[in-house]
């Protein structure tokens, strides 16, 4: 029988579960209610430190977010930011695109390019994993024509970084939300970034978080409220920051793995990751108690690489 459920990722940055819990969490002040829902009751933890000493970065946890590759071990540390000559060779071998246009379904990843092509942001050092796996597979991306006619999304969500220079308008979260839901609309994987949230964190500065948040959380509920019964909404992370802003850099601690999908079927399927009802369960109480590395159901935990083979096995 042939397979129709398809997945709408959302990958972001720098966003990771609060130590003491989401109660009293940057999330819980800045976020709606809705939005809350989805992380106490709709998600996991994922170890994001990969095994190797450190605080984890973005090239090696995004390298293995999307080939299922430890890439830390794989350069023996975390590395920040772009993906250098080892990880490129990784995500060029082996990628979530084209792990699945093998298995004939399509991919789309749904940021619009803007400022640059990207053959010029492939050949340059500023080539994101992202970036370097479009290039490296269906190398065709959103152009600032499809996003002024709503056919792609700005990776800040309302386009209030370019509206200025281009002189455009801003539009609101749920518009772009909107958007996502159409251009995943007749295919199998779609994927958007949104890395406002680790930029927010770096700044250390509540006000920035607030309106981020709110975007963020505004765009994910519209996205729920409106998602067909064939998908799953995944989003997840590389690593946390903004959860403590009390530090200038990323954190140790989990990042979660939403998964929502309103037919209880495509739920199902989905129990052998997440462990079954049972850990939703679990997960209603402190999620700080989930990770604990003292209680035994850390035996349970997954990590960032698990993701990839998630997604594979949801479309197979
Ligand atoms: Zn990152």
């Amino acid at each position: 029988m042939k397979n129709n459920t398809k997945v709408i990722m959302i990958m972001v940055d720098g966003f990771g579960i609060p130590v003491a819990g989401w109660n009293d969490s940057v999330y819980a002040k800045y976020c709606s209610k809705e939005f809350m829902d989805l992380l106490v009751n709709y998600s996991i933890p994922l170890d994001a430190g990969l095994g190797v000493p450190g605080i984890p970065q973005s090239a090696t946890g995004q390298t293995a977010l999307f080939t299922g590759i430890n890439a830390a071990e794989a350069m023996n540390k975390h590395h920040p930011g772009f993906p250098g000559p080892t990880l490129k060779k990784i995500i060029k071998e082996q990628n979530i695109f084209k792990a699945l246009l093998k298995k004939n379904k399509s991919v789309i990843f749904a940021n619009a390019y803007v400022k640059y092509s990207i053959e010029k942001v492939a050949s340059s050092r500023f080539c994101s994993v992202t970036s370097c796996m479009v290039s490296n597979t269906i190398n065709s991306v959103f152009n600032y024509k499809s996003l002024l006619l709503n056919k792609s999304i700005y990776h800040d969500i309302t386009r209030e970084t370019i509206a200025p220079e281009h002189n455009i308008t801003t539009i609101l979260p749920e518009e772009a939300a909107h958007h996502l839901l159409n251009v995943s609309k007749n295919v199998d994987f779609t994927l958007f970034e949104y890395f406002m949230t680790d930029v927010a964190g770096h700044s250390q500065k509540e006000d920035i978080l607030k309106k981020i948040l709110n975007t963020l959380s505004s765009f994910v509920v519209t996205i729920k409220a409106d998602l067909p019964d064939n998908t799953l909404l995944m989003i997840t992370s590389d690593h946390g920051n903004c959860e403590n802003l009390s530090v200038p850099g990323h954190t140790v601690n989990p990042v979660p793995l939403i998964c929502y999908t309103k037919t209880s079927s495509l739920f199902e399927k989905l129990f052998p990751f997440l462990g079954a009802a049972r850990i939703y369960k679990q997960l209603k109480i402190k999620i700080s108690s989930v990770y604990c590395p003292k209680k035994t159901v850390l035996s349970k935990a997954k990590s960032i690489i698990d993701v990839y083979n998630l997604i594979i096995k949801i479309l197979d």
